[in-house]
């Protein structure tokens, strides 16, 4: 063997040894993936059906509406089990409490705890497309249950160019017991599909006025988050290749509702109910008084007639898919607040409901249209329930069941033609 080809042997085998138990993971976008984490579960397309988790927070409670077939069925492979959490199955199992679930790159990843008799072990689980496969990942955290009590659900993982952040909320046992208060601690798992990287950033205060890091997004090679520490709301972005975190110098009423447009441009809500713009590279903040405003008509005793005047609405969620921006009224696109499903409004004092509606903007914040959202036409009954926008569609999804129409039809305005897609099965409330 000459010294050229033993150097090549050598270098094959570094490959090998570097490839070896190691699968290939797919570089997908956040919004791609997850869009839009709302309400029960987010919106989990492949290119067959849907994924969904019926129980919104708890027992693993997986399922698969099959697009062709019409079929919905639990996403378990064994053709003999009942589904029933007597023998150990991928789709209904009581071993672990489900935090978050989603669908990256033909596989579902689920955020769990498992509960022994003195701890509380967090792990990511990966189920294959056809649900054959359950892998336990990695363990990201273990916690003596003598101090805390874990919190189930809040903040959602989400996955971005192969980087999976999942955050935690631990609560303590002794501020648990002071009436009303409630106080521990929250932090963030930073986990690399492709390396096995794990790295956590620091911990944070948890408490009435402290959530922690909070509504994460993926956009380029950054993890954004807003971080909201007594009543204080920061934007912040993690990057995934040099895993540093830089702060953006928002104005300082942010109330911690942002999008992120494009790689320069965020837009974000400000007290007051304006929208304000940010840019990245000149550190610029922009306001468009134009944006969250709508005609409401008043009667005019002097002039003994009904006139129309400007007046702002309550922006209660954004999203953009990079060609629109998406401002709800009464309407939310993300499941950002803990175990809050939220989307129907009262007005203030009265029983009466405000009717819901999602402001469309286009790039230069011109309002195309409003479209008019609720879900009691397509149940028969007022029902919480979200909004996802994802290729091309638009999802409303309820407790019960989701429905859908295409974009197109949503951006004529009105009340767009939302038709039954597909029924939750099993549904737990
Ligand atoms: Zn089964």
């Amino acid at each position: 063997m000459n010294y050229k080809r033993m150097i090549s042997t050598l270098l094959l085998a570094l490959l090998l040894l570097a490839g070896c138990g190691k699968d290939e993971i797919p570089i997908e976008d956040y919004v791609r993936s997850n869009p839009g984490t709302a309400g029960m579960t987010a919106i989990m397309k492949s290119d067959t059906g849907y994924y969904y988790s019926s129980t919104e927070y708890g027992d693993l409670n997986l399922h698969y509406y099959d697009v062709a077939s019409g079929q919905n069925i639990y996403l378990c492979s064994k053709p003999e089990c009942r589904h029933d959490g007597d023998a150990f199955c991928t789709a209904t199992s009581e071993k672990y409490s489900v935090n978050s679930v989603c669908f990256y790159g033909g596989s579902l990843y689920l955020s769990v705890m498992e509960t022994t008799e003195s701890e509380y072990i967090y792990k990511l689980l990966r189920v294959s497309e056809d649900g054959s496969e359950l892998t336990e990942v990695v363990t990201y955290l273990t916690v003596n249950k003598a101090s805390i009590r874990a919190l189930i659900g809040g903040e959602e993982m989400i996955i971005h160019r192969g980087v999976a952040v999942i955050p935690y909320t631990l609560i303590s046992l002794e501020g648990a017991t002071i009436a009303g208060e409630i106080s521990g601690f929250t932090g963030t798992c930073i986990y690399n599909l492709g390396t096995g990287e794990l790295t956590q950033l620091p911990e944070l205060e948890y408490n009435s006025k402290s959530n922690g890091r909070e509504r994460f997004t993926g956009h380029g090679d950054y993890i954004y988050f807003n971080t909201k520490q007594d009543r204080k709301n920061t934007l912040s972005r993690y990057c995934i290749t040099d895993g540093s975190i830089e702060e953006l110098e928002l104005l300082r009423t942010y109330t911690g509702m942002y999008e992120v447009m494009d790689e320069d441009t965020i837009y974000y809500y400000y007290s007051g109910e304006r929208l304000f713009e940010h840019k990245i590279s000149t550190k610029e903040n922009i306001t468009h008084e134009e944006v969250f405003v709508y005609l409401e008509k008043h009667w005019n005793p002097f002039l003994n007639a009904e006139v129309e005047a400007e007046e702002n609405y309550t922006c209660t969620d954004m999203i953009t898919d990079g060609t629109y921006l998406y401002a709800g009224h009464g309407v939310s696109f993300h499941g950002t607040s803990k175990g809050n499903l939220g989307s129907i409004v009262y007005s203030e004092g009265t029983e009466e409901k405000i009717k819901s509606y999602v402001h469309v903007y286009d790039r230069e914040l011109n309002e195309v249209v409003k479209v008019e959202v609720n879900a009691e036409p397509y149940l028969g009954y007022e029902d919480y329930f979200s909004v996802a926008i994802l290729d091309g569609m638009v999802y409303l999804q309820t407790r019960p069941a989701v429905f859908s129409c295409t974009l197109e039809e949503f951006l004529k305005g009105g009340q767009p033609p939302f038709e039954l897609l597909y029924e939750h099965e099993d549904v737990e409330y």
